[in-house]
C-alpha cells in the first residue's frame, strides 16, 4: 500500500506568522499573554500554547491587562477600537495580509454605495470581523435565499471553495447585472484544494487531518467526498483506525492551512505503522496455509 501527501497541505502563510508570533511572544514576555479567540483552529496547537502560558479569552469584555495576540481572522473593528481604549493592554495584530485585503475591498465597496454580500459562512470569526467593515446593509450569503438591493458589491470568506464561488455568483447574477466582484479567496486556499481534488481522485481514500472546527479543513473533506472516495476527518494519529486501509491501495493524505506540519507527519507514521503490522499478519497467515 502507497501512501501520498498532498503536493500542498498543511500551514499557510498567515497561519505560520501568527502562530509563531504567539510561541515568540510567549518566550519572551514577562507579561500575562492571551489570544482573542483560539489563535487559529487547531486543538493541539492551543493546548501547547497553553502550556507556554498563553491563555484564550473568548470574550473581549473579559480582556484584562496583559499582551493580547489578535489572530489570523481579524476583529471587528469596533472589537479592535474598544481594545485599543482598554488601559494596561499591548496588543499584537497577528491579522493575516490576505484578511486584511478582504477586509479593505469590504470597505472599498461599501464606500461605492453598494450593498455587500459576503459569501461565507455567519459564525465564522473571519466573517463576523469582516462584516464590521462591509456596512451596515451587508449580507452573509451561504446558499440561503436573500433579498439584494439593485447595486451590489461581493467578496468572499478566504477560506471559500472556488466551486461554491461560482455557485453564488451564478445566483447573485440572477437578481441584479450590477455587481462589482472582488475574488477575495487566498491563493493558498485554492492551491489547498487544487492539490487535494488531484490526489483524492487518484486514491483509493483519503485522511483529512486538522481541527474539527477549521473552515478549511473541513471544506477539504467535503470536496474529497464529492469525488465520491471515502474520506475520514480526523484531528491526530491516535483517531485511525487499521479497518479503513483493509482494501486501499493509495492512501491520500491531506491537512487544512491550520494543521501543523508535525501532525501531518505523525499520520503518516501512524497509517505505516498500521498497514505494515497488517502486511506482515497476511504473510504469516499465507506461511500457515502453505504449511
Ligand atoms: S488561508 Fe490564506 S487568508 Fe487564511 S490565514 Fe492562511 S494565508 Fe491567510
Amino acid at each position: 500500500m502507497k501512501i501520498e501527501v498532498a503536493k500542498r497541505a498543511g500551514f499557510c502563510f498567515g497561519v505560520k506568522r501568527a502562530v509563531k508570533l504567539a510561541y515568540e511572544t510567549a518566550a519572551k514576555s514577562k507579561q500575562a499573554v492571551c489570544t482573542l479567540g483560539p489563535i487559529i483552529h487547531n486543538p493541539q496547537v492551543v493546548k501547547d500554547l497553553e502550556g507556554w502560558g498563553v491563555k484564550v479569552i473568548e470574550k473581549p469584555s473579559r480582556v484584562k491587562k496583559c499582551i493580547l495576540i489578535i489572530r489570523s481572522h481579524g476583529v471587528h473593528p469596533k472589537v479592535l477600537q474598544q481594545l485599543k481604549a482598554k488601559k494596561g493592554l499591548s496588543i499584537i495584530d497577528a491579522t493575516c495580509p490576505f484578511v486584511t485585503k478582504a477586509q479593505n475591498a469590504a470597505a472599498c465597496l461599501r464606500d461605492e454605495g453598494r450593498q455587500v454580500i459576503i459569501i461565507g459562512e455567519k459564525e465564522h470569526p473571519e466573517v463576523i470581523a469582516l462584516k464590521g467593515y462591509a456596512g451596515r446593509d451587508s449580507v452573509v450569503f451561504n446558499h440561503n435565499a436573500i433579498k439584494v438591493g439593485p447595486r451590489i458589491g461581493v467578496l468572499a470568506q478566504t477560506t471559500l471553495s472556488t466551486d461554491d464561488f461560482v455557485k453564488a455568483l451564478m445566483y447573485l447574477g440572477s437578481k441584479t447585472n450590477d455587481i462589482h466582484l472582488i475574488n477575495t479567496i487566498c491563493r493558498a486556499t485554492q492551491v489547498r484544494q487544487q492539490d487535494t481534488m488531484q490526489l483524492a481522485k487518484r486514491s483509493d481514500l483519503m485522511i483529512v487531518v486538522g481541527g474539527r472546527n477549521s473552515a478549511n479543513t473541513s471544506r477539504l473533506a467535503e470536496m474529497c467526498r464529492k469525488v465520491g472516495k471515502p474520506t475520514y476527518h480526523v484531528e491526530t494519529e491516535d483517531e485511525l483506525k487499521a479497518k479503513w486501509f483493509s482494501k486501499a491501495s493509495l492512501v491520500g493524505v491531506t491537512a487544512g492551512a491550520s494543521t501543523p506540519d508535525a501532525l501531518v507527519r505523525k499520520v503518516v507514521k501512524r497509517i505505516r505503522d498500521i498497514t505494515a503490522k497488517k502486511e506482515k499478519q497476511e504473510k504469516v497467515i499465507k506461511v500457515q496455509k502453505v504449511q
